[in-house]
């Protein structure tokens, strides 16, 4: 049995299971299976010695460990490393190698919505590890300003400086609200609104869209957060976060196993997943 591992710490519900497990049935690799390990801080040791071990290809990192445990590999992929946060795992002949696949599957997702982001004026809320990511998935497709924001300043302004350093042309602007009502591209990568807190956002209700502006949510979990309904009321183009779990999920998948995703069969079991999480409810 070859396996993998979701490592987070708690663990909520996450459709990740059903996605990867049908993408390995869809595959034929019967004998491998990826489960949910909740991983509490004082057994990250002993859970990386057992990912090292013959029958482990590898794990999904989420909250809280996405920047923690980046030090605690043997390589990081430069994307990573200029991210300065993991998702991805890969096991390979006893090392521990990091990877970000979170940012090309924001990417991926916005493509497949006909969105570009090159040129746009963007905005980013929250500045935790989907943060790093997508602030650097922008960066690189040539946003022309970026304006952060976060309710721990401090992690913003690291977050700030990050790009500035990475990105030395971009314009970066920290906690500017007039930035925000001029995006073309708003970007939730909070935690807020996520179930089982569906009624919070992290934008105030009056908070100004402007007609015509693409607001991403990161949370998948529920499909439409209630910052995406009250964008999309206020003429704003709403884009959820289940599509960038698919793909991130699917750039993970080839990364293990060295075989093309079966992107439509992870689209459809995730989806599936998190229409019974509901009817749990
Ligand atoms: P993280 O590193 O723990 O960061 C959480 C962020 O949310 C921080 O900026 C935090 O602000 C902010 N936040 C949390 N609670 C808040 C509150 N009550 N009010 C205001 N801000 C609050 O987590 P992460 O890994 O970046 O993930 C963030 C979200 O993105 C999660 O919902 C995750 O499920 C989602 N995500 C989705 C995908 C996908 O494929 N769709 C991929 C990655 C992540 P402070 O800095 O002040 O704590």
């Amino acid at each position: 049995m070859m396996q993998l591992y979701l490592l987070g710490y708690p663990l909520g519900h996450s459709v990740s299971p059903a996605m990867q497990n049908a993408a390995l049935e869809a595959c034929g690799l019967h004998d491998w299976r990826y489960a949910s390990l909740a991983l509490p801080p004082d057994r990250l040791s002993e859970v990386l010695t057992a990912l090292r071990t013959a029958d482990c290809a590898g794990a999904n990192i989420t909250i809280p460990y996405k920047e923690t445990l980046l030090p605690f590999v043997d390589e990081v992929s430069q994307t990573a490393q200029e991210i300065g946060a993991i998702n991805t795992i890969i096991h390979r002949e006893g090392k521990l190698i990091g990877e970000n696949t979170d940012a090309v599957g924001f990417l991926q997702s916005l493509a497949a919505y006909g969105c570009s982001p090159q040129g746009a004026r963007a905005a980013i809320l929250g500045a935790g590890g989907a943060a790093r990511a997508v602030a650097w998935a922008l960066g690189n497709a040539g946003v022309a300003h970026l304006a952060l924001y976060n309710r721990t300043p401090a992690r913003t302004e690291l977050l700030a400086a990050r790009v500035r350093a990475g990105f030395p042309a971009l314009a970066v602007d920290v906690e500017d609200l007039a930035a925000l009502a001029n995006a073309d591209l708003i970007v939730n990568a909070t935690s807020v609104g996520m179930w089982p807190h569906v009624d919070a956002s992290p934008l105030a209700p009056s908070a100004p869209f402007r007609p015509g502006a693409i607001v991403f949510d990161l949370v998948y979990n529920p499909r439409e957060t209630r910052l995406l309904r009250e964008a999309a009321e206020a003429g704003a183009q709403a884009i959820g976060g289940l599509e960038m779990l698919v793909h991130q999920g699917a750039r993970a998948f080839e990364l293990w196993t060295g075989q093309p995703a079966p992107v439509a069969v992870m689209q459809r079991a995730a989806q599936t997943a998190l229409a019974q999480l509901h009817q749990e409810e």
